[in-house]
């Protein structure tokens, strides 16, 4: 029986991209190969805010849960499913697990219109192993749409192509899988080197739908957007183009969000929300 360790496993809706508004199951999954910790910020600085809850172990340890973590306004928003401070907050859960867990949360018992996000983290690390076994479940039959929110970075393996491939044809008429695909600009603290991986990308759009995704702070972000965009194009990338504002927290969120739409107005992008901040404060759990 595969192990997957899950950071969060919750229903709500999804509120970026693609499938803005649609119900979904979140299956958060521990790890990630960056650390994106100065979204936000001017180059190469980290906040107070980030730093304090990185290395304030006195503070780490009075968290017992998720939902008693702080909500961050700069670097990664869900970093409690990375930092290796935070591990133990993260169990490790047995696919038949996961899938009673996702049963319980369903409310009808079963998938309806619902979809399943698999985030993180990065979800596309070693996890692609145990995915499978979970997919396979017999409370999973029904499942007809998959996101994958990755960064854009890792590869597929051979097996599990071969597996999502069979997967969606499984009904022809009905199953879909999504890659929104979050690539790092600069403003993310992360090398270009390490995070425009675009073979890696092209190589998605053979499995699913694929799309990019970039958040934007600055004015600077966005004409880097499009740089990078290009990179992809070149490289054989066909899928559409989504600016999202930065902002874990709403006061962030609502000071550039117009910006960004009329950014991709004018760029001939599209634009997405980041519904979770509004409607929940972007609380974890949401
Ligand atoms: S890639 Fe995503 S999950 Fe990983 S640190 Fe960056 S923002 Fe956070």
């Amino acid at each position: 029986m595969s192990k997957i360790k899950i950071a969060e496993l919750f229903y709500s809706i999804q509120g970026e991209g693609r499938f803005m508004g649609v119900p979904s199951v979140f299956l958060r999954t521990f790890g990630c190969n960056f650390t994106c910790s100065g979204f936000g910020m001017p180059r190469g600085e980290l906040s107070e805010e980030a730093k304090e809850i990185g290395y304030t172990h006195k503070l780490i340890e009075s968290f017992q849960k998720y939902e008693d973590l702080p909500l961050v306004s700069t670097g990664c928003d869900s970093y409690a499913s990375w930092m290796p401070e935070f591990k133990d907050l993260s169990p490790m859960m047995e696919s038949n697990g996961i899938a009673d867990r996702i049963m319980e949360i369903l409310p009808y018992k079963t998938w309806l219109d619902e979809h399943l996000v698999i985030t993180g983290g990065e979800p596309l690390l070693g996890w692609q192993r145990a995915y499978p076994d979970l997919l396979d479940h017999e409370y999973m039959r029904p499942l007809k749409e998959i996101t994958f929110e990755t960064n854009g970075t890792q590869k597929i393996t051979p097996e599990f192509k071969e597996y999502l491939q069979d997967w969606a044809i499984r009904d022809p008429f009905n199953k879909g899988i999504t890659f929104s695909v979050s690539a790092k600009l600069s403003c993310s603290g992360e090398l270009r080197k390490d995070a425009i991986l675009p073979d890696v990308v092209c190589e998605y759009q053979e499995i699913g739908y694929t799309y990019l995704k970039f958040v934007i702070a600055t004015e600077q972000d966005a004409y880097e957007a499009l740089e990078v965009m290009d990179i992809y194009r070149l490289a054989g990338f066909e899928g559409p183009v989504y600016l999202m504002p930065v902002g874990g927290v709403e006061s962030v969120y609502s000071l550039n969000n117009r910006r960004v739409a009329e950014f991709a107005m004018k760029a001939g992008l599209r634009y997405s929300d980041r519904l979770q901040v509004p409607l929940f404060k972007n609380e974890w759990g949401t």
